[in-house]
Formats: structure tokens, sequence, C-alpha cells
């Protein structure tokens, strides 16, 4: 039974990333085909509505405490070759919430360094310490400086480990993007390893995105280039992710702007600014990424707002189902 009473109110369920035993290889937190099935039957088909249904009901204030909708993240091509077919049986009409650099050719990163660290290395621990080995810093300071953030995290994301949580740490606070790219494309560079080969397998493009719709799935916003820490960027520039993705999305989906009325938030990152611009760009519907309530972005409780609708991470569903 999946409703308990920590997750007693409605709330999307998200979906990252899904591995087979082709090209999409299992890394961190990803399922595969079996586990997906698994989780629909765990939630129960019956309280897993239709991203149209559950928006509409939403809107008109009438949705039930037992309901989930789901909810596709970061515009990645293993949700389509895995997940799809088995939404599509069920007939599980979803929101998938997608960023548009990638549409242009300039993915963020974020999904090619996921490939390289989940496939030139033995395992992750391997990758993380090639990683610390190419950084010019003093992380024992780093990690004993932040002991106690480390545990706070792992509380909060137990679905990762703290070796994973201390990588994240150095990657998010320790190094400025540039440094982080640099050291990437170091690494890059001494496995022979060239992004670019892999983008059409890793992520999807315009004709993937009219056919989710043609198929009666909903696209949303997600930022255009997917910041790790969009609160941390001006007004100015936050305006221009979201004006740039509801831009491009509309005029590849060929609809009016206005019709795009859902988003997901990149890693979970917004501020006051930012729920002023999704506001004004008619947004209607936006989720955050965890169950729990975050005081420090002035939260007073679950589903805080319009825009502040709680999202419940695959891979907890599984450590629910494997308890
Ligand atoms: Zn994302």
């Amino acid at each position: 039974m999946y409703f308990n009473s920590k997750n007693n109110f409605y709330h999307g369920i998200m979906f990252h990333q899904f591995h087979d035993n082709n090209f999409h290889k299992k890394s961190d937190g990803s399922i595969d085909k079996d586990d997906f099935y698994k989780i629909i039957k765990y939630i129960g088909r019956e309280n897993i509505l239709n991203a149209d249904d559950f928006f509409n009901r939403f809107r008109q204030n009438k949705l039930d405490s037992k309901k989930v909708c789901f909810t596709f993240d970061d515009s990645i091509k293993c949700q389509y070759d895995i997940a799809l077919p088995i939404l599509e049986e069920f007939k599980i009409k979803s929101f998938f919430f997608i960023y548009t650099s990638i549409i242009e050719g300039e993915p963020d990163l974020l999904e090619v360094y996921r490939y390289f660290r989940f496939n030139y290395f033995k395992n992750i621990n391997y990758f993380y310490d090639e990683f610390y080995k190419n950084l010019d810093k003093n992380l024992t300071e780093f990690f004993k400086k932040n002991e106690q953030i480390i545990k706070e995290k792992k509380l909060k994301f137990p679905f990762y480990s703290i070796e994973d949580i201390k990588f994240r740490l150095v990657r998010d606070e320790l190094l400025n993007s540039e440094e982080y790219k640099s050291v990437m494309s170091k690494m890059f560079e001494s496995k022979n390893f060239i992004p670019k080969d892999k983008y059409k397998n890793l992520f999807l493009n315009s004709e993937h995105l009219i056919e989710l719709k043609k198929l009666g799935h909903l696209i949303g916003l997600h930022s255009h280039t997917h910041p790790m820490s969009l609160e941390k960027l001006t007004l100015d520039q936050q305006l221009n992710e979201y004006e740039k993705n509801i831009n491009i999305l509309s005029s590849i989906l060929k609809i009016n702007k206005n019709e795009i009325k859902f988003m997901s938030h990149p890693c979970g990152s917004y501020d006051s600014n930012t729920l002023k611009i999704l506001n004004n760009l008619g947004i209607e519907l936006g989720f955050k990424q965890l169950m729990t309530v975050e005081p420090e972005k002035g939260m007073k409780k679950i589903n805080n707002s319009f825009l502040e609708i709680a999202r419940q991470d695959h891979s907890q569903i599984m450590n629910m189902i494997n308890k």
C-alpha cells in the first residue's frame, strides 16, 4: 500500500532515469521497466490520474488527497524508450517537463556527465576518486567543515549514498560551474569520450515532443538551460530562462504560449522572483522535488502554493516497495 500518514496529500510522482540492457545503463537511482510496472501496481492504477485530469481537478480545487500524477523531468530519451510504451499500455497520460537548450543542441551537460560517470568507470566511486584527483582543493577540510550539512542531506535525500552527497556538495558548492566543466572536460579527454556522439541517444528532440503531445501527454516548462541553482540567478536571468523555455516549446508544439500552464522547478531551485515570473507567464501548476516543507523557502505547509506542489522521487517508492 503506497499511501501512508506521510504522503496523505495529492502530489506528483517524479521520474528521472530509466535503464535497460541496451544503451541506457544502470545509474544512481535509475529503474528498469519491471520496476516501473511495480510502481504502478504499488500505487494502484486507480490512484494515478492523467495529467490533464490532475490539472483540471487541481484548478477546480477538487483534487482528492490520495491522488497522484506522473511527471518526467529533463528531456531524456530513456524515458521515451523505456517508460513511454508502458504509459501507453496503461493509458497513463503524464507531464513531461522539458528544458530547451538541448533542443538547440546545447544540453546542460548534466546527463552527459551522468552517462560518462556510469559508463566509463568500473563503479561510481572510481569516478569520484579520479574527479577529486583532478582538483586542486583541500577536500578533507571541506568535508570536515560540511559534516553537519552532509548528515542533513542524507536525511533529506536518503536515496543518495554519503559519497554521492559529498560529490554533489563539491560540485555544487565548492566549485563554480566553470571549474566543474573544466575538470570534466579534462576527464573526457583522458578517456577519449566525445559527448556530441551520444546526444541522439540521450536526449529528446522536437519530433519526440510533438509525438508525446499527440499521444495526449502534457509538455511543461523546466527552464531553458537547467541551471543547478536557478535561485542564484538575477531576476532578468531567471526571466530569460523561462521566457526562452516557453517560447521554444510553444513554437515546437505549434500552440499558443498560454496553453502551457505547468512546470517543475529544475533541481527544485526557485525563489520569490521565480514564482512571480511563472505566475506572470500564466503557469497554474508547478512542482517541487520534495515531499517535505522547506521553511527556508517561506513554505508554511505542504503544497504551499500552486507553484509548490510536492513530488515523490521514484527511487523513494522503490525503497518503500523493497522494504
Ligand atoms: Zn531537472
